[in-house]
């Protein structure tokens, strides 16, 4: 990657088509053999230049809204006839805007009672078919993530059983939950166990059960097996569709971020001196400040581990604009380029232009490894977005 990125103008983020269909081919593989469906959760990587690689392989996307509900509906489409599903949620859903979600949309999953009751007339009329998300109150994430834990108490993500009893059924087809994120298989069953238990009643009533995403179905290690085994138990004991939606593991190590050194000042009191490079934290990798986390540096290390240790900072004006500490076999220098490294998801969705900053370009390395400009950002992208 490093003599690769020799001609290119930083900051930008590269993105592996062939990474990418690395990770499609897993994910095919799912649906293969499990007869379940695969959706790209589009909040994660909406790249949609290669939505149509996408299609190639995944059953269709899911949206947060109605804007990425466009998008699914405008640039994604299969080859030879091949149906793609397009399903819906959001914590609430504004009037001005069911009517235009309901023609774009296949599957519509509501997070309330209410919710539910005001638009499934509507949305039976359009032929969507209607979920109801549930919330099995079962975390299995470290509650120190509970930022990510749509199971953490006081949660307003999905229907409690005890509601659910509660509610009038009639007219719902399916049920939804989402409640994981970076996991493994064993938390997946752990949790449909769960939904068995508290819901097992309703799984007999309904056509479809979404499991949501925060499963790593193409990292390292994960039981893509047992996520076909429990797929298919659930579709023979049930009778019913299973789709997955997973938006990190379709674009997991599938892209980079390359940035350039702009100067190298002391640090204060017995700190470590800083980088301050041309891309910033905050704007353009704002999951390591919010998860928070640290990425890989493709030949940087942990601080103690090579000889010349830096913090990297961003460009922006925020004291903690800091992507973190790091140290190299070779000093850096004004122009040294970084390459952070699995920025694909959670990335270019999430950009943003505090303090004027201008956007990373984004480049797409082909089969061949060249690398293709795809799209440059200027300043009227920033003012386009006040007056
Ligand atoms: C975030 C989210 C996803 C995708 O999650 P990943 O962790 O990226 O796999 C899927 N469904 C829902 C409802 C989500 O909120």
């Amino acid at each position: 990657m490093n003599t690769a990125c020799s001609g290119i103008e930083t900051p930008c983020f590269i993105v592996d088509a062939e990474y990418l269909r690395r990770n499609l081919e897993v994910l095919r593989r799912v649906s293969d053999e499990s007869g379940g469906r695969v959706l790209l959760a589009q909040k994660a990587f909406a790249l949609y230049r290669l939505y149509p690689l996408i299609a190639e392989y995944l059953d269709g996307a899911t949206s947060s809204g109605l804007f990425e509900a466009r998008l699914a509906f405008d640039e994604m489409r299969a080859e030879g006839g091949r149906r793609l599903y397009r399903h819906i949620f959001a914590p609430a859903y504004q009037e001005g805007q069911i009517d235009e979600i309901l023609t774009i949309t296949d599957h519509i999953v509501f997070n309330s009672a209410e919710q539910f009751k005001k638009y499934k007339d509507k949305a039976a009329a359009a032929g969507v078919s209607r979920g109801i998300r549930v919330n099995p109150e079962f975390s299995t994430q470290d509650k120190a993530r509970a930022i990510y834990d749509p199971c953490a108490p006081g949660s307003r993500l999905g229907v409690k059983a005890r509601e659910l009893a509660d509610m009038d059924f009639d007219g719902v087809e399916g049920l939804h939950f989402h409640t994981m994120c970076e996991q493994g298989f064993d938390d997946l069953a752990a949790t449909f166990d769960a939904v068995e238990r508290k819901f097992g009643g309703f799984l007999k009533k309904i056509k479809w059960l979404n499991m949501g995403g925060g499963q790593h179905i193409t990292a390292d290690g994960y039981d893509v097996d047992g996520l076909i085994r429990l797929i298919k138990r659930i579709i023979s004991s049930y009778g019913v569709e299973v789709y997955i939606e997973p938006g990190e593991a379709v674009a997991l190590n599938a892209g980079f971020l390359a940035a350039s050194v702009l100067d190298i000042v002391e640090g204060s009191g017995s700190a470590l001196p800083s980088a301050i490079i041309d891309a910033s934290a905050a704007c353009h990798m704002p999951d390591v400040i919010e998860a928070p986390y640290r990425p890989h540096i493709i030949s940087g290390g942990a601080v103690g581990q090579k000889k010349y240790a830096y913090r990297i900072g961003g460009n922006t004006c925020l004291a903690g604009d800091i992507v973190g500490d790091y140290s190299f076999d070779a000093p850096l220098e004004v122009g040294s380029k970084l390459i952070f490294t699995d920025m694909a998801h959670y990335s270019m969705v999430k950009t943003n232009m505090f303090n004027g900053i201008n956007l990373p370009s984004i480049y797409l390395r082909g089969s061949d490894g060249r690398l293709e400009l795809i799209k440059k950002f200027g300043y009227g992208d920033y003012k386009s977005r006040l007056c």
